[in-house]
């Protein structure tokens, strides 16, 4: 399968060359040159298949004609080794939750994906491959966790030292091996700045060979459509006749976009929903048709803390910029902080069911967008226990943090601190190669 820019400025690559650059030379984003429909006899027999199964009959559909068979399996099983139930909250209302992975948030999926498909790639091969991965706390511990021991590739996690919470820094400063922790002394920001910086310093990339872990990888963010067919897979199970909505959390969009993928696959959901905090420049173009990038506001769920959503150029590119057919398919609403923890208290108080606030906008977009005939799910992309402290000031109790989370936190800090400054962060770069 060859990729294509969405700039469309530069030549298509290899699966290989998509997945180490991340990102096209003229800075758009890879697109698999075909969308391969799996067959009806799949979706009948699909409500009695276990998830790994079916993530592997997609996956063979984008990466089969590059990776052997019998490899690509076991990078999904390897990828898929937790369990990713669809469970009831309330009359013709399911979530599915993403978060039983390592890190406890959706991004495991894609991290560990991504890992071992690099790996695949890259371990006959001489040189390491560094990856630099800059965080504001969730997509470093899922990369961290994800390359955990992955052979032939070293990671490197940038984060503003102060600035993730106590949880999140123990997920990637206390796992040794492959993977360094650079606490740097600045914002989110100056990491950001930093990496792209060491991406286009010469001397850096003519001795180290470096690449990212971003989310806006096509190794990183297609896996994340297996689920879809598994959720559609379970809710068949309880109710053959249900016209599936799906309700997302979003924030870059990669997730969203992972669904679009599968609905173009044949997948018979009837239409998405995207729910926004009060980041909404895509539930603004949906409404409006114009597309206004902007700088995020900080919300209580901050994973979707996003003003210039990655993943929009694929979702226009996958609809041929067609404004009409993106608002056939997808419908989006925001909501503000005080909604969001209005909502966590009083769901738990009515269903017994804890949301963290990134699945809270989930569910409340669902319960605004759900019509009449129609069986919704919404994806719960975090364990509440992630967002301890938030989830504890709106509903008024304590919440019990799982043992696996909890474990992070028994294991000693390591982590390297920079001052914010290019050429000290490239020769500790050089000095730890
Ligand atoms: C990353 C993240 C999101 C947003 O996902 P996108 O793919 O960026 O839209 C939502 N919730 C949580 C908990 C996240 O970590």
């Amino acid at each position: 399968m060859r990729y294509y820019s969405t700039q469309k400025q530069s030549s298509t690559v290899s699966l290989k060359e998509a997945v180490v650059k991340g990102l096209a030379p003229d800075r758009g984003l890879y697109m698999p040159e075909t969308i391969g429909q799996l067959p009806t006899s799949f979706y009948k027999e699909i409500s009695g298949m276990n998830l790994t199964t079916i993530a592997q009959t997609v996956a063979r559909k984008f990466f089969g004609e590059d990776i052997p068979q019998d490899e690509l399996d076991t990078i999904v099983a390897d990828t898929l080794s937790f369990a990713i139930p669809l469970r009831k909250v309330e009359e013709n209302i399911w979530v599915l939750e993403l978060f039983h992975g390592p890190t406890f948030a959706f991004k495991d999926v894609g991290a560990r994906f991504m890992a071992r498909m690099l790996s695949h790639f890259v371990k006959k091969e001489q040189e390491e491959v560094k990856v630099l991965v800059a965080t504001s706390g969730d997509t470093g511990s899922a990369v961290a966790n994800g390359f955990l021991g992955v052979e032939g590739i070293h990671v490197f996690v940038l984060y503003p030292s102060g600035k993730v919470s106590d949880i999140q820094e123990a997920q990637f400063t206390t796992l040794g091996k492959n993977i360094t922790a650079l606490e740097v002394d600045g914002t989110f920001d100056d990491c950001q700045a930093l990496v792209k910086n060491a991406f286009m310093d010469e001397e850096l990339n003519s001795q180290l060979r470096l690449t990212s872990a971003n989310s806006i990888n096509v190794a990183r963010f297609l896996p994340q459509s297996f689920y879809y067919f598994h959720a559609w897979a379970q809710l068949m199970r309880h109710n053959p006749a249900a016209k599936a909505v799906i309700s997302v959390p979003s924030g870059n969009l990669g997730n969203l976009t992972a669904g679009l993928f599968a609905k173009r696959m044949g997948l018979p959901v009837e239409r998405f929903i995207a729910a926004n905090n009060r980041n909404d420049v895509f539930r603004e173009y949906l409404l409006t048709g114009n597309y206004s990038p902007r700088s995020s506001v900080q919300t209580i769920a901050n994973a979707m803390d996003v003003g210039a959503p990655s993943n929009f150029d694929r979702i226009l590119d996958l609809y041929g910029h067609d404004h009409r057919t993106i608002t056939g398919d997808i419908t989006a609403y925001r909501y503000s902080d005080e909604e969001i923890c209005n909502t966590i208290r009083v769901t738990q108080q009515q269903t017994g069911y804890l949301l963290d606030p990134h699945g809270a906008c989930g569910y409340l977009a669902l319960k605004e967008g759900l019509q009449p005939g129609e069986s919704g799910i919404f994806l719960a992309t975090a364990h509440p226990a992630k967002f301890k402290e938030t989830v504890e000031e709106c509903t008024g109790k304590p919440v019990t943090i799982p043992e696996d989370l909890a474990a992070f936190m028994q294991n000693k800090k390591e982590s390297i601190e920079l001052p914010n400054d290019f050429s000290l962060f490239k020769k500790a770069l050089l000095r730890l190669s």
